[in-house]
């Protein structure tokens, strides 16, 4: 890494106030409200925008008002709004209940764009297909960032690169983890499910969300175990009839409706647990700081909170009124007292949701008990911020 980030020169002699590592939901709105407040913000992105994204496309309501105050158009977007829930075991039972708090379905192809320009409005130097390869501390208050475009500077650097950590992150010695390892799978489709309503059908090792999102689509993705797609020879196809057809609601999405994308959007190796809020001297945020099973908690609203809390921490900074030390230690802090709870209630409810029969079992007495259904959905919903 050293000798690579020696040969790429210094692009231009500015040092910008805050770099993004990472221009996904997280970063973007990190860096709108940044420079909202006058700060100089650049964003690095190893893709381009639009592009389609694995990811639920679920949001939980609890974040409508924060994108409206970023800029969000999300009246004008025609989104269908979502209040109830179905959740079916393989077995075929369904447990129907409302969404307490509820939420909206938007396609991350139309989002993140969305979001991209409303920074680039606000200033926000966007680096688009650019992938950053190494960070260095150089002195106090200075970092470098070497990129596939050039090297930048910038007194703070946000990572908010996703799931995904790359190498300059990663601690010296890894220590095997223990946590399972998924793939995720989606599609958009043309099929026959009421705008309002969300489906989460459960497979083995993992479930399948179902809902309308933007431009007349509907959005299914699932999750599992990374064991099944290899026990199906790597066939997602293979595996979706041994393992997904076996719910009968499932097999009716899978067979009668009308996929739009030529080819599966799919994504390996993700592990969910949290990771930290800060690493080589760089502030982690959104999956970068830990993802959480998307069944449980939704990690868009997380991700979106997230920025929130650093951005008024860096904001202190920035007004000179902590030092790099304290803004740490604060924003580790109210990351924990905002996320724990959820992170713990997302375990128990992947506990329950865990097996075929156990699964099953607990849908058909959650029936009879439609309170304690919805005091479950609520653990996995917060509130509006
Ligand atoms: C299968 C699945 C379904 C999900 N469904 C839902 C759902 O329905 N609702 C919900 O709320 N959440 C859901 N989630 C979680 C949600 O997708 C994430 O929590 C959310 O995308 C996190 O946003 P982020 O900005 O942290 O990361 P991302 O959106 O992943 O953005 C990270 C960005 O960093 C870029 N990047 C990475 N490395 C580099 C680099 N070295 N240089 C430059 N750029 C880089 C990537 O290209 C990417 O654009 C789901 C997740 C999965 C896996």
């Amino acid at each position: 890494m050293k000798s690579l980030s020696m040969e790429i020169p210094l692009s231009s002699n500015k040092v910008f106030n805050c770099a993004i590592l990472g221009g996904g939901l997280c970063c973007l709105c990190l860096a709108i409200q940044l420079a909202q407040q006058g700060i100089d913000v650049i964003l690095f992105e190893k893709n381009s925008y639009p592009q389609h994204k694995v990811c639920g496309e679920y949001i939980s309501m609890e974040s409508w008002d924060f994108l409206i105050r970023l800029g969000v158009p999300l009246h004008d977007l025609n989104l269908p709004e979502i209040t109830q829930l179905g959740i079916s075991s393989e077995n075929g039972f369904m447990l129907n209940s409302r969404l307490p708090m509820g939420g909206f379905g938007i396609s991350r192809y139309s989002l993140d764009h969305i979001l991209c320009q409303i920074a680039r409005a606000k200033g926000v130097v966007v680096h688009e297909n650019c992938k950053v390869l190494d960070v260095e501390n150089i002195q106090e208050s200075l970092f470098e960032i070497t990129t596939s475009q050039g090297k930048h500077q910038a007194q703070i650097v946000c990572g908010s690169y996703g799931k995904y950590t790359p190498n300059f992150a990663k601690p010296s010695v890894e220590t095997p983890t223990k946590h399972p390892n998924y793939i995720g799978v989606k599609y958009h489709i043309q099929t026959d499910l009421v705008a309002n309503r969300i489906e989460l059908h459960n497979l083995k090792d993992g479930y399948c969300g179902i809902l309308k999102v933007d431009n007349e689509r509907y959005c299914l993705c699932y999750l599992t175990k990374a064991s099944n797609l290899q026990q199906s020879g790597n066939d997602i196809k293979a595996m979706e009839h041994a393992i997904l057809c076996e719910n009968p609601f499932l097999k009716k999405y899978l067979t009668q409706s009308t996929f739009l994308f030529e080819k599966p959007l799919a994504i390996s190796n993700i592990y969910f647990y949290p990771k930290g809020t800060s690493i080589n001297g760089m502030l982690m945020v959104g999956d970068a700081a830990g993802a959480i099973t998307p069944v449980c908690g939704n990690g868009m609203s997380m991700a979106m909170r997230a920025s929130k809390l650093l951005a008024e921490l860096l904001l202190v900074y920035f007004e000179g009124k902590c030092t790099q030390e304290a803004l740490k230690t604060q924003y580790s802090r109210a990351w924990a007292s905002s996320f724990n709870r959820r992170i713990q209630a997302g375990q128990y409810i992947q506990h329950l949701l865990g097996k075929k029969t156990s699964t099953h079992l607990a849908l058909k007495t959650l029936h009879y008990f439609p309170a304690i259904t919805q005091k479950l959905i609520g653990l996995t919903h917060g509130k509006a911020f």
